[in-house]
C-alpha cells in the first residue's frame, strides 16, 4: 500500500529577472509502506530538494504530495509542521552542522518530544537514554556536547533525534557521505536494523550507487530535476536501461576489490546543463552517447517498459 506519493511535483527557485532554477520538474513517484526507495544522481540533480519538498521543508511550485491519500498543503504553516513532525522526519547529511553545538545531546534528541508531546522531563530523559542505547551510544552521553563525538557517533545522534518521535516516513539525505568509509557501513546497518524493527518507510538519498543498491528495494535515478529511471534496485544497478544510469553505474567504484577489478569504468562526458536554461527535448541529450535527432526536440516521458512493467525509463530508445 502506498504511503507517500508525489504527483507532478515541481519546485522552482526564483533568482530574479524572471528566471528560475528548475530544481525539480514534474516528478511523480510513489513509495509503499515499509519500502526503501534509493534516490541517486549527480550533485545538483534535485535529489535533496525533492526530499525536502516531500516533507514540506520547501514550498511546492506546483503538483502535489499525497500522504496516506491526503493531499498535503503547498506551503506549510506552523500547525502543519506540528502535525506532520510525528509522522515524517529527516536525517541530514552533515551530522555536525545539523546539531546545535550549544545544546547537550540529551536536549538535542529530546527536543522533538518536548515540542510535540506532553511527556514530563523524567519520561523524556528515559526515552532519550533508551534511544542512545538503540543507536549504540551510552545513556550517560546525554550530558555531553556534539563536538565531543566522532562523525559516526554524531550521525547516530542525528538518527536518534529523527526517530525518537517514531515517524512512519524518513528522508535520509546523504546520511553517510560525510563519514569515513569504515563508519559508513555501520550507520547503514543501523538504519537497516531500525527500519526492520520500526517498520519504517525510507527515501534514501546518496551518491554511492552500490550502497544504495545494498539498502534499497527500488532505485530512482534523477538527472537535472527529472526522473530518468525507476525500478527494482538490483535490476537498475546490474542491468541499467537509461544511458545516464549506465554511465552513472560505470563511473561508480565497486565496493570490493574483486568486482572493482572486473568493472568496466566509464565517465560521463560533458557538463550538466544549467538548471536555469533547461534544454528542450531530452535533458541528457548533450552528454548522451546514443543521442538521436528527435532527442533534441521531443521530451521523453517516464514510462513502464513493455517487457518489464516494474521498470520505468524516460528515453526514446524504449518508447
Ligand atoms: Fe539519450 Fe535520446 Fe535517450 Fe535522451 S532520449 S537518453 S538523448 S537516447
Amino acid at each position: 500500500m502506498t504511503l507517500v506519493e508525489t504527483r507532478a511535483l515541481t519546485k522552482h527557485f526564483p533568482i530574479g529577472r524572471g528566471q528560475v532554477v528548475h530544481a525539480v520538474d514534474d516528478v511523480s513517484i510513489a513509495i509503499d509502506e515499509r519500502e526503501i526507495l534509493g534516490l541517486v544522481g549527480e550533485s545538483g540533480s534535485g535529489k535533496s530538494t525533492l526530499g525536502k519538498a516531500m516533507l514540506g521543508l520547501h514550498d511546492k511550485t506546483s503538483g502535489e504530495v499525497v500522504y496516506r491519500g491526503e493531499s498535503l498543503p503547498a506551503r506549510y504553516g506552523p500547525q502543519d509542521f506540528q502535525r506532520h513532525a510525528k509522522r515524517m522526519q529527516m536525517i541530514f547529511q552533515d551530522p555536525y552542522s545539523s546539531l546545535n553545538p550549544r545544546m547537550t545531546v540529551g536536549e538535542i534528541i529530546g527536543e522533538g518530544l518536548k515540542l510535540h508531546t506532553k511527556l514530563r522531563s523524567k519520561e523524556i530523559r528515559d526515552r532519550v537514554a533508551d534511544w542512545l542505547k538503540r543507536v549504540g551510544l551510552e545513556p550517560d552521553h546525554m550530558s555531553r556536547y556534539p563536538h565531543e563525538f566522532s562523525g559516526g557517533q554524531r550521525q547516530r545522534i542525528g538518527v536518534a533525534r529523527a526517530l525518537i518521535l517514531e515517524p512512519e516516513f524518513v528522508v535520509c539525505d546523504e546520511p553517510i557521505s560525510a563519514l569515513d568509509v569504515s563508519v559508513q557501513a555501520q550507520v547503514v546497518n543501523l538504519l537497516d536494523e531500525l527500519k526492520r524493527s520500526m517498520g519504517l518507510t525510507l527515501l534514501f538519498i546518496a551518491h554511492d550507487l552500490s550502497m544504495v543498491r545494498y539498502v534499497s528495494d527500488r532505485m530512482a535515478v534523477m538527472y537535472l530535476g527529472s526522473l530518468v529511471e525507476v525500478g527494482p534496485a538490483n535490476d537498475v544497478y546490474f542491468a541499467p536501461k537509461h544511458p545516464y544510469t549506465e554511465l552513472l553505474v560505470g563511473s561508480n567504484p565497486a565496493p570490493d576489490p574483486e568486482s572493482e577489478r572486473k568493472r568496466v569504468s566509464t565517465t560521463i562526458k560533458g557538463e550538466i546543463p544549467s538548471p536555469v536554461n533547461v534544454p528542450a527535448g531530452c535533458r541528457f541529450a548533450n552528454r548522451c552517447p546514443k543521442v538521436m535527432d528527435r532527442c533534441r526536440s521531443e521530451t521523453p516521458q517516464l514510462l513502464p517498459l513493455k517487457e518489464e512493467r516494474t521498470r520505468q525509463v524516460a528515453c526514446h530508445l524504449f518508447a
